[in-house]
């Protein structure tokens, strides 16, 4: 997945940024990650140490401005994550240095010779292999794998020794390097699919499985046809099926236990195949790049951003977003989704347009396209996630396509639990929410469940309590909620919670009237035993 992966460039300071702009400039998609208090970037960070330790262990390339002590320190704890071992590299904050500390045989040595020729700097290549080459053999480019990093290193140290050695395949990326060549050499590089044994390996990914039907253990299958044509699992790009196998679990199991992306089309023409048990097996003369192959099977997963505030979005709904190549929302939610990659799309719609929105996500989904839905909050709660299956249910006829997309809600923090943590604990006991909005339910079914709610004593969440087309609602549905409720009752009044402005009153029931909140309040009105106790409001887990 390209540029899901785009380099990190973290920094602690305003000194650090103009530095850090001009390695941005190099890097396309990569985004400037400042600490909250202290600077203004494209993503804010808390804790230097935990932020760097997430990025570590999500495999994003890391560059950061400051020692490479402080980097050190802050990542050795998590040095241990075999899973994760992206590039790594410390950049002084003036621009003098640059230095490769993580991440050998992920390019880091590459990252730094490009900063280094943006900056005008050299970089600090401490890599035995490569100084003496000029190329890191254990690095090969996209497209090709290394087949055994222990054989490679000792290959690399026999070559530091005076071993010399040949090229057996095509290795374009090798032409430049100065290596030790003979061709009566003992030591060989070896680019190849099949599996070989001595020497240093290098598989190109160039071949495509073909899955007819998926009705067979797929993982199985494979296995038994690469092991018969003697061909490394590393040298699949990519498992291609029909159309019609797009919901297999068979299929996925396969994808993940190659790691390999699955592609779909109608049919594949092939000039070399090895035809097995359900499957074929195609052999190109160069990697495949697995974007090339019919289309990918689309994904739609809708999120809840939270109320606001970075702190607040699971990293579930951050995964999903560093995923996403199309992002769609009500402007307000979308921007607060951002900054996006340049290798991303931001589609913006107004606050009313949900089925519209919706259907725009199922048709981009059914393309291929990894989508993501926004809400604030979270997404089950009057709000996208429903919107969306409204429109399957709707579509469901009508666009058998739609069905084959793979579905995820991400959940979020709604606004009345937001509120309710920054005022105490006001709805420790039962409560409900409810909507004061009737665009798309009568009144008279809000003022009965009110009632209800009143009568059931349960603590209310109200969501859109107000707005200008009706701005006489809110009073009205207080004078229910005063039939049952004493007027000395505590009322939350969070506004903008977790976004900037953000302000929180407590009143008391008599006080409430509609000019205390607008679009942007969760009330909360407390149940018969909700109390104050300090500063802090709360309902006790009791009922008596
Ligand atoms: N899905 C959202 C709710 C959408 S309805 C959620 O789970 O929170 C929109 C209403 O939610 C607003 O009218 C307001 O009453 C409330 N709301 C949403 N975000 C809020 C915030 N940050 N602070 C206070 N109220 C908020």
């Amino acid at each position: 997945m390209a540029g899901v992966n785009a380099i990190s460039i973290v920094v602690l300071n305003d000194v650090a940024m103009d530095t850090a702009r001009r390695i941005q400039e190099h890097f396309p998609g990569s985004n400037v990650h400042g600490l909250a208090c202290r600077v203004n970037a494209d993503i804010a960070y808390e804790d230097f140490g935990a932020h760097l330790r997430e990025l570590y262990a999500a495999n994003t390339p890391i560059v950061a401005l400051c020692s490479a002590g402080i980097v050190i320190r802050a990542l050795a704890s998590s040095l241990d994550d075999k899973r994760a071992e992206p590039p790594v590299l410390a950049v002084a904050q003036d621009a003098s240095a640059v230095v490769p500390l993580l991440g050998g045989t992920r390019g880091v040595n590459v990252i730094a010779r490009d900063i280094g020729a943006a900056l005008g700097i050299a970089p600090a290549i401490t890599t035995s292999g490569e100084l003496r080459f000029g190329q890191c053999l254990l690095a090969p480019p996209e497209g090709y794998a290394l087949a055994d990093i222990e054989h490679g290193k000792r290959f690399v140290s026999d070559l530091l020794a005076g071993e010399t050695m040949r090229i057996e395949g095509r290795a374009p990326w090798l032409d430049d390097a100065v290596l030790p060549r003979a061709d009566d050499a003992s030591r060989v590089v070896r680019i190849t699919p099949r599996v070989a044994g001595d020497g240093l390996v290098i598989h190109p990914r160039c071949v495509i499985a073909w899955v007819d039907h998926a009705d067979v253990d797929v993982t199985e299958c494979l296995r038994v046809a690469l092991r018969e044509h003697e061909l490394s699992p590393l040298a699949l790009a990519a498992i291609v099926a029909p159309f019609g196998e797009m919901t297999s679990n068979a299929l996925a199991k396969a994808a993940r236990a190659f790691d390999v992306p699955l592609r779909f089309c109608e049919s594949m023409l092939f000039t070399e195949t090895y035809v097995g048990q359900g499957t074929a097996l195609h052999l190109a003369d160069a990697p495949v790049d697995p974007d090339s192959i019919g289309q990918a099977r689309g994904t739609l997963t809708v999120i809840g951003l939270g109320p606001g505030c970075a702190e607040l979005m699971t990293p579930a709904a951050k995964s999903a977003l560093a995923d996403a190549q199309d992002i769609l929302g009500y402007e307000t939610y979308v921007r607060m989704a951002s900054p996006f990659r340049s290798d991303q799309r931001a589609h913006m719609t107004d606050n009313c347009e949900e089925l519209q929105r919706a259907r725009h996500a199922f048709e981009l989904a059914s393309e291929g396209h990894r989508v993501v839905v926004v809400s604030s909050g979270d997404p089950g709660v009057f709000a996208m996630a429903s919107a969306v299956f409204e429109a399957l249910d709707d579509g469901y006829a009508a666009h058998p396509e739609w069905r084959t997309v793979k579905f995820a809600i991400v959940p979020g923090v709604s606004a009345p639990l937001a509120t309710a943590a920054c005022a105490g604990a006001p709805l420790g006991h039962d409560f409900c929410v409810l909507s004061l909005s009737d665009n798309l339910k009568p009144w008279d079914v809000i003022e009965k469940r009110i009632a209800h709610a009143c009568e059931a004593d349960l603590a209310m969440a109200f969501y859109n309590p107000l707005s200008k087309a009706r701005p006489s609602q809110f009073d009205r549905a207080m004078e229910i909620v005063r039939r049952y409720r004493v007027p000395h009752t505590p009322v939350v009044l969070g506004r903008d919670i977790g976004r900037p402005g953000e302000t929180l009153r407590v009143v008391t029931l008599g006080e409430l009237h509609g000019g205390l909140v607008d679009m942007r309040t969760m009330v909360i009105v407390g149940s018969s035993t909700t109390r104050a106790v300090g500063d802090w409001l709360y309902t006790p887990r009791w009922y008596k």
